[in-house]
């Protein structure tokens, strides 16, 4: 064969390559518009009969070289390519990164929470207590520049014989508190028939570790126009934590703030296990701001400078820090709640140390 024989065959094969590469993107952009089509209509998108068709007609009018069962294998591979099309596309969460590449940034009162904003400080007790802890707490922080008061009035306790929580009480003493010292307020509702009646003294609604699976709280919760902090489950996945917040996305609220609190493993020196690397994955993975409970996860207060800087050079857009004007007899968690001044302690250390930025006074 001559040499150029040669290479016009191999100029011939490019340009068979180009058009095989043309009319397989084609054969995919037809695929991806079935796929829609069948995610409206709920249809199962793999479909075993109709694959079984397209090769027999294929085989059909398979006049070779190839013989059939190279046709069969080859087409089979194309099938397996474009169910895999169709499963990407299944995957594209609204929380997603895939679906959107900018940060969503999550307003409460003046406080923006995430899309590279100062960190946000969430701070109060663990449970509402009485209006006078309230007002020490509240004026306290609100003095140290904290925007967003928590105190929880539903208190999901161990032991049914622990302080459960003032309940709807707790939350008129913690919306009116906020209010006075110019705050926001952010607290756990634990039934889905509370969440709508929440939304008068609340600002951001809270969904607890221990019921980030609660699907009909989820439900509810993306249902009202308030924000979302939702806390990863004691034994969630990251997966998981996702699609718990996909829950309340899907129902059309999109205000989601997720929130790392540490998970359960065999270690005991902290009450939980902070799970660090879940705050960048989690922000790789979705648009949504991510904080950090720095109470919850370690349940102790003498790591809360270096857990807090942890939290924050991992990426954290804020942190939650249970504070107590007297946490030696707060009503629940009182071992690990600090006190007002190791409070503004901890925040000048972080002020110091540059990680604040322009975050707190
Ligand atoms: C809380 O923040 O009050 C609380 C109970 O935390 P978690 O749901 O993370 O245990
Ligand atoms: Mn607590």
């Amino acid at each position: 064969m001559s040499k150029e024989r040669f290479e016009e065959l191999r100029r011939q094969l490019d340009a068979v390559n180009q058009d095989i590469l043309e009319v397989l993107n084609r054969r995919a952009e037809l695929v991806q518009e079935i796929g829609q089509l069948k995610s409206g209509k709920g249809t199962e998108r793999f479909d075993p009969i109709r694959e079984k068709e397209m090769l027999d007609k294929l085989v059909a009018a398979n006049e070779g070289p190839f013989p059939n069962d190279t046709i069969r294998h080859l087409f089979k591979q194309i099938f397996q390519a474009s169910l895999g099309l169709q499963e990407e596309e299944k995957k594209s969460l609204l929380i997603s990164r895939k679906n959107q590449a900018a940060d969503t940034v999550v307003q409460v009162g003046n406080l923006k929470i995430g899309g590279g904003n100062a960190p946000a400080i969430i701070g109060g007790p663990c449970s509402v207590e009485t209006v006078d802890q309230m007002n020490a707490v509240a004026s306290h922080l609100s003095q140290e520049g904290v925007l967003l008061l928590r105190g929880g009035a539903y208190k999901p306790r161990t032991s049914p014989y622990d302080f459960q929580g003032l309940g709807v009480e707790g939350l008129k003493i913690l919306s009116e508190t906020a209010k006075k010292y110019g705050m926001t307020c952010v607290s756990e509702i634990v039934r889905p028939e509370d969440v709508e009646m929440s939304c008068e003294y609340l600002d951001v609604i809270q969904i607890g570790a221990r019921n980030m699976q609660n699907f009909e709280l989820l439900k509810e919760a993306g249902s009202v126009k308030k924000p979302i902090l939702l806390k990863r489950g004691l034994s969630a996945t990251i997966e998981e934590l996702l699609y718990a917040a996909e829950y309340i996305a899907s129902r059309g609220n999109s205000q989601i703030i997720l929130c790392e609190r540490g998970i359960r493993t065999y270690e005991k020196a902290t009450r939980n296990t902070l799970d660090i690397s879940a705050v960048p994955i989690l922000k790789q993975e979705s648009h949504l701001p991510v904080v950090v409970d720095i109470s919850h996860s370690t349940g102790r207060k003498d790591i809360m400078f270096p857990i807090a800087k942890a939290a924050l050079a991992v990426g954290a857009d804020g942190l939650i820090i249970e504070t107590h004007n007297e946490p030696a007899v707060a009503l629940s968690d009182a071992k690990q709640q600090l006190d007002l001044n190791q409070f503004s302690t901890l925040l000048n250390q972080l002020r110091e140390s540059g990680y604040l930025k322009d975050a707190v006074k």
